[in-house]
């Protein structure tokens, strides 16, 4: 679908939830019909995010099927359509240059989205891996009322193989929930078997409302599920593909190559920004989501004054905070950092506490990671926090 399309099909009259969902032009065949609906929202968010998805999951069961609602939330970039980028493209030629090769691009979106008019603008970006979701247990995504994973999963494989036959490396991340805790291994086969070119990533579900409690995770089942795979993959971790978070501790505790992502280094404050497609700026894709952190329209505010923003500083002083008080006694505070503030502020409505995930960190690498491998990790100097 053309971003013009979704453009030209409007806005859904749905009260206080479909401000910002829009529902694509029909593809019809044999009398059912298809219909994309794509919020502003993220997946699950509380209230307008899950209204919006039940929304799309009551057409389909109310035509009995007929009507097939794929509902994609709010930053699904392949939705935009190759048209987008190839005008990202023609702005960046134009505007970039001399700086074009600091100019990095990456794509994280659904593979049932990938067509072939991405190949030849992707190719052209430097994009080399699409990062995509994927949950092989029946039942998880799809439309209709018994949530056709059959249909989703093919047209996964579809973009899948499409993408792999254009030289495209696929890196799934696999949410793991309540419902795929007594089949760690199940998941784990499968998905190796996949024979992926790319990494994949097992990280915990985060749910925020009340309807899909039921599959809700807690940091101890996180780490009991993570814990049943890593003597398997630890024992042949030569024939696996890279798995995370096993890859990153081991090169972290047992290579000494420290490479921390945002969430772990305590050091996002200054060095992060989304820019949303109104131009509205925030600290990152999910505090976007979330409504907090802005810090302006970037028409507005230069880029120097947006990294300034003093909004920052609060992210930069729950270091302080964090070591001399809760995580005061941690040995792992140089690879955690108290964790992403905003795993504080999802419990606490407060950035100044660790993350509600902590044990998920500490938990599997003294259970099971030290236990298993024989390494022990000892805190260096090598990655502290570097203040602005
Ligand atoms: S707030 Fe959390 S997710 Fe956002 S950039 Fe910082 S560490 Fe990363
Ligand atoms: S593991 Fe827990 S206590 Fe230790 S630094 Fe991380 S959040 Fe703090």
């Amino acid at each position: 679908m053309k971003r013009r399309d979704l453009l030209k099909s409007g806005l859904v009259g749905l009260g206080g939830v479909a401000a910002a969902s829009t529902l694509s032009a029909p593809a019809i065949a044999k009398g059912r019909m298809e219909i994309n609906m794509v919020s502003t929202w993220p997946r699950d968010f509380p209230g307008l995010g899950t209204g919006a998805q039940r929304f799309a999951k009551r057409l389909t069961d109310m035509s009995d099927g007929r009507i097939e609602v794929n509902y994609f939330a709010g930053g699904e970039p392949l939705m935009l359509g190759a048209d987008y980028y190839r005008s990202v493209m023609a702005i960046q030629e134009k505007h970039c240059a001399d700086t074009s090769l600091r100019i990095e691009h990456a794509m994280q979106s659904n593979l049932t989205l990938f067509t072939e008019d991405f190949v030849e603008i992707f190719r052209k970006m430097g994009i080399g891996q699409i990062g995509t979701s994927f949950d092989p247990e029946p039942h998880m995504r799809g439309g209709g009322a018994d949530i056709d994973s059959e249909l989703y999963n093919r047209k996964f494989f579809r973009g899948f193989n499409l993408a792999g036959r254009h030289g495209f490396m696929a890196g799934i991340i696999y949410v793991v929930t309540k419902k795929s805790i007594t089949r760690a291994m199940d998941v784990f086969y499968y998905l190796t078997n996949l024979k992926l070119k790319g990494e994949f990533n097992m990280n915990p579900v985060l749910i925020y409302d009340e309807e899909r409690q039921h599959i809700a995770l807690s940091p101890e089942e996180y780490v009991e599920f993570l814990g049943e795979i890593f003597p398997v993959w630890w024992e042949h971790r030569d024939r696996y593909p890279d798995l995370e978070p096993f890859r990153s501790l081991v090169n972290t505790i047992i290579n000494g190559q420290v490479s921390l992502g945002c969430v772990d280094s305590g050091n996002c404050a200054f060095n992060h920004i989304n820019v949303g497609p109104d131009g509205e700026t925030s600290q990152c894709g999910r505090s976007a989501d979330w409504n907090i952190l802005p810090y302006g329209n970037i028409h507005d505010h230069s880029i120097a004054d947006i990294l300034a923003d003093e909004q920052r500083s609060l992210l930069m002083n729950r270091n302080d905070v964090l070591i001399n008080g809760e995580c005061s006694d941690c040995r792992f505070w140089s690879i955690c950092h108290g964790g992403c503030p905003l795993d504080a502020w999802s419990k606490h409505k407060d950035f100044m506490h660790k993350t509600e995930w902590c044990y998920a960190r500490k938990g599997f690498i003294e259970k099971y990671f030290e236990t298993i491998t024989g390494v022990r990790f000892t805190p260096g100097p090598c990655n502290e926090v570097k203040s602005r």
